[in-house]
């Protein structure tokens, strides 16, 4: 078959690695030029460890709490938008615990499908893309957070993802080169990392060795229809024919599928990360500091650090007071990294595609026989991405996922 993918993310990029494995003719469109989106600069952790998703108890008050602080790692940008007070609406609606009660096996299940694909990946690929295995350190310095970790680490054991309280004196053991600060924190042995940049940069060419097609500085405008199918995709370089659509286009998503009549709630969830080049005694295991929500990652002698989630639509503004926010925070937890604020050219920017209940789009949309939405992944579509790729490959192929995908469905907000 012919397949059209919207969008050369991860997702759309896992999904043209198994629809071309699996026989299909596959054309990527791309509005940029693949060198830099939100699945090249992330902080490359691969997480079976996070089952709870972002719409959970206590992310209203916390939002809110973090608000009037330019610092802070987590805001909603105020705006008169229908769309955003739409989204606003449907997280309020789901931040809670029967949501994430029911949110947890399905997220769980994807995340471990993925993983295993990336292991897969790892042994097939002709290429390294830094795959290991070492797992993620929580790191939490108050009281008040180590409680919360320790029953985000009891749900995660319920649920069958190890979860190891440490103390303080445990932490530094697992670190030893590195001087760690933290009262303690939660090591989640089943985690893994990777360097998402060099996934992402060397499996293009690589599938463009094996025949996929990709259109670069390529805009998804509009849609051709004809009897509930879509017959043709109108881009800004003409329009291309295709017998099926994968709609992969990040925080975008929503806008595209307007123009099928579509509602698709998406925000996007900005945030930064720079790359501390040659370090010399390096981390070994990547981290988080939660009370700053900042995320730690070796990728080789390098170390990236990422943070912030500003819930700003489409909006690309660097703002670099969340920045220092970021470098401000790595000496409460390292304190022997001397990190200066970066240059705002040195720092990256990714915008994050967030669903409102913190769960993916995957499946086919409701009303156009072969369209395929897979998107929404929010701050897991690097891991999620070969799960969901698999996923689109076998629902275009009529093979029966491997997973089930039903809280995924794309039109449960209607
Ligand atoms: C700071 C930060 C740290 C993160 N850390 C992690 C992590 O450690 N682990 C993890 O799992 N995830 C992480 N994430 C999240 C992860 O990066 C994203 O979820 C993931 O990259 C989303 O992939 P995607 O393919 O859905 O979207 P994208 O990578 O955004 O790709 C979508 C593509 O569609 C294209 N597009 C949009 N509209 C159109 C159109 N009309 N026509 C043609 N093309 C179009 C865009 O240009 C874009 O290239 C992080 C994100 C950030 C910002």
């Amino acid at each position: 078959m012919k397949v059209t993918i919207i969008g050369g993310g991860i997702v759309g990029l896992s999904s043209a690695y198994y629809l071309n494995r699996a026989a299909h003719e596959v054309t990527i469109i791309e509005k940029g030029d693949l060198s830099d989106g939100c699945s090249h600069g992330n902080a490359g952790m691969i997480v079976p460890s996070h089952i709870i998703p972002l719409a959970a108890p206590g992310m209203i008050a916390k939002g809110i709490r973090w608000m009037f602080n330019s610092t802070s790692p987590f805001y909603v940008k105020p705006r008169l938008s229908l769309e955003l007070l739409r989204w606003g609406y449907q997280f309020y609606k789901h931040a809670n615990e029967r949501h994430v009660e029911q949110a947890i096996p399905a997220l769980k299940e994807l995340s471990l499908y993925s993983k295993s694909l990336y292991q897969q990946l790892a042994a097939e690929l002709p290429f390294d893309f830094g795959y290991a295995e070492r797992g993620l350190l929580m790191l939490y310095q108050t009281a008040e957070t180590e409680k919360e970790e320790a029953e985000t680490a009891a749900i995660a054991n319920a649920h069958g993802v190890k979860a190891q309280i440490l103390s303080k004196e445990e932490v530094q053991a697992l670190e030893p080169a590195v001087r760690v600060t933290a009262r303690g924190g939660v090591y989640f042995p089943g985690d893994a990392h990777l360097t998402p940049h060099n996934l992402m940069r060397q499996l293009i060419p690589y599938l463009k060795n094996r025949g996929v097609t990709f259109l670069t500085n390529t805009v998804a405008e509009d849609f051709e229809k004809a009897n509930r199918k879509i017959v043709g995709v109108k881009t800004s370089a003409g329009a291309y024919v295709c017998d099926e659509v994968v709609l992969a286009a990040g925080s975008w998503s929503g806008a595209v599928a307007k123009h099928l009549n579509i509602t698709l709630p998406m925000q996007g969830g900005k945030g930064y990360s720079f790359l501390l080049k040659g370090v010399e005694s390096n981390i070994r295991i990547p981290s988080i500091f939660l009370e700053a929500r900042v995320a730690v990652t070796p990728m080789g002698n390098d170390l990236r650090f990422g943070g912030t989630m500003e819930i700003a639509g489409t909006d690309q503004r660097i703002s670099m007071n969340r920045v220092k926010g970021i470098v401000d925070a790595i000496p409460r937890y390292y304190p022997d990294l001397k990190v200066e604020l970066p240059d705002a050219k040195q720092v990256w920017h990714g915008l994050r595609p967030c669903s409102p209940d913190g769960l993916p789009y995957i499946g086919r949309a409701k009303g156009i026989n072969n369209l395929i939405i897979a998107t929404g992944h929010a701050m897991m579509g690097l891991s999620l991405g070969p799960g969901t790729g698999k996923l689109v490959s076998d629902l275009i192929s009529g093979k029966q996922p491997e997973i089930v995908i039903d809280q995924f469905e794309v039109g449960r907000y209607t």
